[in-house]
C-alpha cells in the first residue's frame, strides 16, 4: 500500500501539469509520451487517431489478457488525459491516469477474469461539441465489438471531512452524506450488479462508496454525461463513471489552483486498491 500510494504520486507529478492540445501543446506532448511509455512496461502499446479541425488526436490503448477464457468480452477502462487551458489539471484527471496506469501493472501481474483494454483518451475537456471527443471517437470506432463494461476514472482524487463539503443538484441532496469525503459511482440501469459490486468492494477497502443510478443515458441529471463513459452509454453498453463528483466538492475544478497538494493520496490509494479489487471479482 505504501509502493502504491508513492507509484501514484510520481505519476501525478508528471501528468499534473499544463496540457491541453491547443495551448499547452509541449505540456500535452510530454504527457502523451509518459503515458506510452508506461503503459509499454506492460506490453504493447496500440493508439486509436482521429482528426479534429486539421489536427490528429491520440488516445493510447493497452489490452491486457484475461486469467483464462480470452474470448470473453473486455472490461474496459478509461481515463482522459487532457486538460483544461490555465490548470495543471491534478485532479481532472491526472488522477484517473494515475491509476490507469497503475491498473496496466495490476492486471499484467495478476490477470482478471475477462480481458482488461486501458484506454487513455485525449481530448474531454475543449469542446462542447461531443463528437469531437476522445471517447467519441473511440466508441465510433468500436462499431459493433461487445464490452462487458466500461469504467471511467474521472477525477478520483480529492476528498474532505468537512461537515457539508459535499454539494449536489437540488433533489439528491437528502438520500446522500454531505461529508464530500466518499467516492461515487454513477452507472447506467444495465450495470447496476456491477455498481453494488465495485461499491462494495471499495468499501472493503475502508473508504465509503455510493452509487448512484442514471436512467435514460442521464439525460435526467446531465452532469452525470461529463465524462468518457457517457458515449458508451449511448452505444448501449454497461458504463460506470467513477468519480469524485469533481465540481460538487472540489473547490479548485478547473482552476489553476487544481495541484497535487490540493489531494488526497491516502483517497487515492483507496480507491485504486478498492477498484481494482472488485473488477478482478467480475
Ligand atoms: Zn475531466
Amino acid at each position: 500500500m505504501p509502493d502504491l500510494k508513492e507509484r501514484l504520486r510520481s505519476h501525478l507529478v508528471e501528468l499534473a501539469r499544463e496540457r491541453d492540445p491547443y495551448f499547452a501543446t509541449q505540456g500535452h506532448f510530454y504527457v502523451q509520451q509518459y503515458i506510452r511509455q508506461q503503459l509499454a512496461a506492460w506490453g504493447t502499446v496500440e493508439h486509436h487517431d482521429f482528426a479534429v479541425n486539421g489536427r490528429t488526436h491520440r488516445n493510447w490503448i493497452l489490452n491486457l489478457a484475461a486469467a483464462k477464457r480470452q474470448n470473453r468480452p473486455p472490461i474496459l477502462i478509461g481515463a482522459h488525459y487532457d486538460a483544461v487551458p490555465g490548470t495543471p489539471g491534478a485532479d481532472d484527471n491526472a488522477t484517473g491516469v494515475s491509476v490507469l496506469l497503475e491498473m496496466a501493472k495490476a492486471f499484467s501481474e495478476q490477470p482478471a477474469n475477462y480481458p482488461i483494454r486501458l484506454v487513455a483518451f485525449d481530448l474531454e475537456e475543449i469542446f462542447t461539441q461531443s463528437d469531437t471527443f476522445g471517447n467519441v471517437q473511440y466508441a465510433k470506432f468500436l462499431q459493433k465489438q461487445p464490452l462487458r463494461l466500461m469504467i471511467a476514472l474521472e477525477s478520483i482524487g480529492y476528498c474532505s471531512h468537512q461537515p457539508n463539503s459535499q454539494k449536489y443538484r437540488p433533489g439528491l441532496d437528502r438520500f446522500y452524506p454531505t461529508q464530500a469525503n466518499f467516492i461515487a459511482l454513477v452507472g447506467n440501469v444495465p450495470a447496476i450488479l456491477d455498481l453494488i459490486r465495485l461499491s462494495r468492494c471499495i468499501r472493503r477497502s475502508g473508504l465509503g462508496a455510493v452509487w448512484l443510478p442514471a436512467g435514460m443515458r442521464g439525460q435526467i441529471v446531465p452532469a452525470t454525461r461529463r465524462g468518457d463513459h457517457a458515449a458508451f452509454w449511448d452505444r448501449g453498453d454497461r458504463a460506470i463513471m467513477v468519480t469524485d463528483t469533481a465540481e460538487f466538492r472540489n473547490p479548485n475544478y478547473h482552476k489553476s489552483s487544481d495541484r497535487i497538494e490540493t489531494l488526497n493520496l491516502n483517497f487515492l490509494t483507496q480507491v485504486c486498491t478498492g477498484l481494482t479489487e472488485g473488477i478482478r471479482l467480475l
